[in-house]
């Protein structure tokens, strides 16, 4: 344990048997034997080639936002994803994956790019925002702005196009095959002058916050949103059915 706990602390800070309680929005969850927050992608990527060398499980944290975490904890690593990076390439927006979501939405309208001004009033990070293909108000990271990532993926770093990452809703490819998001590409584009981008934020965010409770221990999105149309049309049809 010892010997672990001094290999960890080249990639990060590293704390032992760390609740997750306390970084879940649930606040749930046990102990994870090493809890290590790691702020550089090549860290994260030198840790990741360690831990499958030596087959230690692995658990990757972004903001908890979208985590249930047993009460029995975990037991491995909890890997702490605080890499936050940005760049902004003409109107591609360049994120690493422990940023956060919404500071992401801000930065872009602050560089006058639009088209993740929805990306306001999702928590998390990047990361756990390109895995679940997250999405508010219509938009989604499938839909127009996700150009490509770099995943670590069986001990290599590659790049993944929008259609490589096999969106669906609130699905990715990333749920089946294990790799982990280091950096997204949003492809975005550059807004009108008078495009009043932050108002338009700020719209969605008063909408959310007058539609949801405030203020509680939360996982926000636990259900998908469903066609009731059809599922209505086709439980009438039984009942008519039923009823002849
Ligand atoms: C109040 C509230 C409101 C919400 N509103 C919305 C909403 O409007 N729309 C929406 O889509 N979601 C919403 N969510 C759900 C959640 O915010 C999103 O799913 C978010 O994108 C999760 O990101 P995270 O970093 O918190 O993920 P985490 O909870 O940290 O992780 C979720 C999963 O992703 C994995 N993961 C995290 N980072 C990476 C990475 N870099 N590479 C690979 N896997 C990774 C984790 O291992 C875990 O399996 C809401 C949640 C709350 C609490």
């Amino acid at each position: 344990m010892q010997d672990l706990y001094k290999k960890f602390k080249d990639y990060g800070k590293v704390k032992l048997n760390e609740p997750l309680a306390k970084h879940t929005t649930f606040k749930i969850g046990g102990p994870a034997s090493f809890f290590v927050t790691v702020t550089e992608t090549e860290k994260l990527v030198e840790l990741l080639k360690l831990l499958d060398g030596k087959g230690i499980d692995y658990f990757i944290h972004g903001g908890g936002s979208n985590t249930l975490a047993s009460d029995a904890g975990f037991v491995g690593v909890v890997i702490d994803v605080k890499t936050r990076n940005t760049e902004v390439q003409e109107d591609v927006f360049i994120a690493d994956a422990g940023c956060v979501t919404v500071a992401v939405a801000q930065k872009s309208m602050a560089a006058g790019l639009t088209g993740f001004e929805w990306g306001v009033g999702v928590p998390g990070t990047i990361g756990g925002a390109v895995r679940g293909n997250a999405g508010a108000m219509g938009g989604d990271m499938k839909k127009d702005i996700l150009k490509k990532v770099d995943v670590y993926i069986d001990g290599e770093v590659v790049e993944m196009t929008n259609e490589e990452c096999e969106f669906g809703y609130r699905e990715s490819a990333f749920k089946n095959n294990g790799g982990v998001i280091l950096r997204a590409y949003l492809q975005l584009k550059k807004a009108e002058p008078d495009a009043q981008l932050m108002k338009k934020a700020l719209e969605h965010l008063q909408y959310r916050s007058s539609t949801q409770p405030q203020g509680f221990a939360s996982s926000g999105c636990i259900f998908k949103n469903s066609d009731f149309k059809i599922q209505n049309a086709e439980c009438l049809d039984t009942l008519r059915e039923f009823d002849a």
